[in-house]
């Protein structure tokens, strides 16, 4: 657990899958990236689906951020990316502090690729039936310019949205679309960010923290082999758009002593940045996972 703000901060890992590798470094050679990330038979690496859970144990104030693919899969698509879920891994997390998912108060929704938000709903029943909310009681946020995208996608990000995890939310009055450049929060410590360059209107949650603010950088920095700005994915629909907006975050991150939390990071949640060397690292890891 780290604190940031009135927060108290963990990562949970609802899941894995594996994408292909060439696809998740772009331009960059396999020669350089297999330093880090190992490749099964299909060239695909692993990745963490990582739920950020916030809770504010005063105010029973508790936001996660992101919910992984999720459990709608059925067997011959769930070997396609090697997906595995773990139902039980957001409901530990908040065991300790005697919540459970229907105390989840808010969902932010990064954005709407099926491993970021499969996990809001799941089977009411039968397979390919009706959907249920997975938090039933909690305010799913998310930015109207991105719901709207994903509704209709282009040509080359089809793939990336299920219309299956999105069709309750959209006609239910549990969906906040956030508008405009510059959206205000209502959630306590919280701050938006806006990025745009691996799809429209990425909704980043700021935690607001005196000593070390914490951004969750959602897939503009899916893990943290992707910290060097050029290490973009090929999925990204702006690929330069990216590397702006990473150097743009790295320009401010040591005056602030910023903190980043990663959607699909193997060995942690969250680490310190250290901007000062010729390349951008994680000084700090934090929120490691069990056996990392
Ligand atoms: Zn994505």
């Amino acid at each position: 657990m780290i604190r940031a703000g009135r927060y108290e901060i963990h990562s949970a890992i609802t899941g894995w899958d594996r994408l292909d590798g060439g696809a998740m470094f772009g331009v960059v050679p396999k020669v350089l990236w297999q330093k880090t990330e190992d490749t099964d038979d299909d060239n695909r690496i692993l990745m963490a689906l990582r739920s950020l859970v916030a809770i504010d144990p005063e105010e029973k104030r508790v936001v996660v951020i992101d919910t992984g693919a999720g459990s709608k899969w059925d067997d011959q698509e769930a070997a396609r990316f090697a997906i595995t879920y773990d139902s039980g891994a957001i409901p530990r997390v908040l065991a300790p502090y005697g919540l459970t998912m229907e105390d989840v108060t808010d969902v932010i929704i990064t954005h709407t690729h099926f491993d970021h938000a499969g996990g809001m709903t799941d089977w009411a029943g039968k397979q390919d039936g009706p959907t249920s909310l997975v938090f039933p009681n909690a305010s799913h946020w998310v930015h109207e310019s991105h719901w709207s995208h994903a509704l209709r996608p282009t040509d080359r990000d089809r793939a990336s949205f299920l219309m299956r995890d999105l069709e309750l939310l959209n006609d239910s009055d549990r969906l906040v679309r956030l508008t405009g450049d510059e959206p205000e929060s209502t959630i306590p410590g919280i701050r938006w960010r806006l990025s745009h360059g691996h799809t429209p209107y990425q909704l980043l949650p700021w935690f607001e923290d005196d000593d070390s603010p914490l951004l969750f950088v959602g897939d503009m920095i899916p893990t943290s082999t992707h910290l060097p700005p050029a290490w973009v994915m090929a999925y990204d629909l702006y690929p330069l758009k990216t590397l702006d907006e990473r150097k743009a975050l790295y320009s401010s991150a040591a005056s602030i002593n910023l903190r980043i939390a990663f959607p699909h990071d193997r060995f942690h949640g969250a680490g310190r940045l250290d901007v000062s060397g010729k390349r951008v690292q994680i000084a700090e890891g934090l929120l490691p996972s069990p056996g990392a």
